[in-house]
């Protein structure tokens, strides 16, 4: 049986993604800040951690090297903050640092050797379309998401010899609870009408790509960045 850690896994697309995985029969490793109240069947395991705090990090960095290890990985976790330039304070700055960038970094570095032990594995960061363009106020996410790609590329080079494959996928617009925390409804209508494929992305159109590049299916795929944003980008 499959062993998979999914970050974020309490809602939106971690969520579509944990369920998936259960689906195909994988164990699931989720983790949130806080446990959900209600049990979710689609979870084995919860971990729970706020990775915006140092303590908390690397407590669940240490947890992860003592359970058993894991074939597939999923740094899905992450928040926005958009902001001017101006505005954005130190705080503001390490807080989303922590948690789009460094946790992943941290995680992924946990799980290796458990997967060199189990003969290679699958990393998959969730990054986004502003890793790829920007517009304005999107500074620090624009910042993060490029650098979780860039790291995406240097791990894939560097544990290719164990057979660990990493990837990213960048989501566009998709309805979860962080598009409705970023966006009012009037820029939602408006975005609608700049996206080729003239919807959002539902979670699970997200979460078939994820699984798809963490199955047996992907044996030579590694290094890349798969943008799945309805044409966004494209116009
Ligand atoms: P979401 O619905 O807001 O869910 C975020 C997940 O991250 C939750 O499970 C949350 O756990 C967890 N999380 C938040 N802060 C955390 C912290 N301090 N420590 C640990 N976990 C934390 O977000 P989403 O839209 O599904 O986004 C998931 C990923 O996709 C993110 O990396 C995001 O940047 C990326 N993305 C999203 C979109 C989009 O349109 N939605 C587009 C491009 C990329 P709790 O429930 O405990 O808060």
């Amino acid at each position: 049986m499959k062993r998979v850690l999914i970050t974020g896994a309490s809602r939106g697309i971690g969520e579509g993604i944990a369920k998936r995985f259960s689906a195909e029969g994988a164990y699931v490793v989720g983790t949130a800040t806080k446990k959900p109240e209600l049990e979710q069947g689609f979870i084995n395991q919860w971990i729970e951690a706020d990775f915006s705090c140092n303590q908390s990090l690397e407590y669940y960095c240490n947890c992860l090297s003592g359970l058993e290890g894991f074939d597939i990985c999923i740094n899905n976790a992450g928040i926005n903050i958009i902001k001017p330039l101006e505005d954005v304070s130190s705080k503001d700055y390490f807080r989303i640092q922590k948690i789009n960038l460094e946790s992943p970094y941290l995680i992924s570095r946990a799980l290796v050797s458990g997967m060199k032990s189990r003969g290679g594995g699958k990393i998959i960061n969730i990054a986004s379309i502003w890793g790829c363009i920007t517009k304005k106020h999107r500074s620090l996410y624009s910042t993060m998401k490029t650098g979780i790609v860039g790291m995406t590329r240097a791990l894939a080079v560097e544990l290719a010899p164990s057979n660990i494959l990493v990837n990213a996928v960048s989501p566009g617009f998709t309805m979860t609870d962080l598009t409705k925390n970023s966006l009012s409804i009037e820029q939602i209508n408006l975005l609608t009408k700049d996206i080729p494929l003239g919807r959002f992305a539902e979670v699970d159109e997200i979460a078939s790509i994820v699984t798809f590049l963490a199955s047996e299916q992907n044996t030579y795929l590694t290094g890349q960045n798969i943008v799945v944003d309805g044409g966004f980008t494209t116009i």
